[in-house]
């Protein structure tokens, strides 16, 4: 059998409705490429007919391989475990089973990456949902680049091709919570954006409710952000500094009007002045919480790219 250069991984939950024009569209893609392809089905808990017809086609042909999660997990915990049975020897590529992400441009992201590029990550340069959804999407990514550590790229989604290593680092990584395309950035190398058209949904109904949409955002700004902590504590000492403004106020106002009102002023000044204090604190807390936090998800420390010794390039393993 030929070598497997790159493996597709499509997750799937209750896709029976668009079952039949994915796998055709993706039998073509495969059929033409000049590398081997493997395609990765994860079946995440669907309640149709998914599964069935996932172990149908991939016991009668060989270059589909079917996971079949016992529940549903949601995309990412399935496009996780996608990446666990990648056999790719070239890397992998994401892509949502919805054939919103074209799977032809496969030939492209695999010449980007012949060039060099470890992770080729296609970029929305326009969608077809809802307005509402469209402006939730276009002020969260917005939101999310501004306050996350490291540069997370504006309107780009799970859909792109990764090479090998980066595979094997994101399987490395055991954090619970996982924000595919936040880490995927953050294994660093060389990465492209791939400007595309997002296609409508071929059939059926998106499978990403609102509260899924939530989940996905909040595990975007909190897995990779350190902001909403130290905004507290930039709060507190703000709240403390006010406190004192107010309190030099006052005495201003005493020694030269002589007209400060007499009992409550002292009250709001301590009530400023103690809100600051527990902010502060708070913050603080939220300081030792971060590092606990970042000390128990484990990431790797840092990743090489290469090692050049003796004069040589090494092997970094
Ligand atoms: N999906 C999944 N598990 C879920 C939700 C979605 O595997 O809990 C899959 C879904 O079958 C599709 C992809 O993730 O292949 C993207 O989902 P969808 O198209 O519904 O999201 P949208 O494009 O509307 O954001
Ligand atoms: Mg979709």
């Amino acid at each position: 059998m030929e070598e497997i250069k790159i493996s597709i991984v499509v997750p799937l939950y209750n896709e029976e409705a668009v079952f039949d024009k994915l796998i055709e569209r993706i039998s073509n893609v495969i059929n033409q490429t000049n590398f081997t392809c493997e395609v990765i089905l994860i079946n995440d808990g669907s309640k149709d007919k998914t599964p069935f017809l996932i172990e149908q086609l991939c016991k009668k042909d060989k270059r589909f391989t079917g996971v079949l999660l016992s529940r549903n997990h949601g995309h990412q915990l399935a496009v996780t475990a996608g990446l666990n049975y990648v056999r790719g020897t070239e890397g992998a590529m994401i892509i949502d089973g919805d054939l919103q992400d074209p799977p032809e441009l496969i030939n492209e992201f695999y010449s980007l990456m012949q060039e060099g590029y470890d992770v080729v990550y296609a970029v929305r340069k326009n969608r077809k949902e809802s307005d509402l959804k469209k402006f939730a999407y276009w002020i969260y990514y917005r939101l999310q680049q501004k306050i996350s550590n490291f540069t997370i790229p504006i309107d780009s989604g799970d859909f792109s091709m990764i090479s090998r290593r980066v595979v094997d680092t994101m399987n490395e990584m055991p954090e619970q919570s996982r924000y595919l395309r936040g880490m995927r950035s953050w294994v660093g190398f060389k990465q492209k954006a791939f400007e595309y058209d997002r296609d409508e949904r071929q059939a059926g109904q998106t499978k990403y409710s609102w509260k899924k949409l939530f989940e996905l955002a909040f595990n975007g700004i909190f897995n990779f952000s350190d902001f909403p902590v130290r905004i507290i504590t930039r709060l507190g000492l703000l709240t403390i500094l006010l406190s004192i403004f107010y309190f030099s106020y006052i005495i201003y106002n005493k020694i030269v009007n002589h007209n400060v009102p007499q009992g409550f002023t002292t009250l709001i000044f301590a009530i400023i002045l103690f809100s600051g204090v527990q902010l502060l604190s708070l913050g603080l807390i939220g300081e030792y919480v971060l590092r606990i936090y970042n000390q128990v998800r484990n990431r790797p420390l840092f990743i090489i790219d290469k090692i050049i010794q003796a004069g040589e390039e090494k092997d970094k393993k």
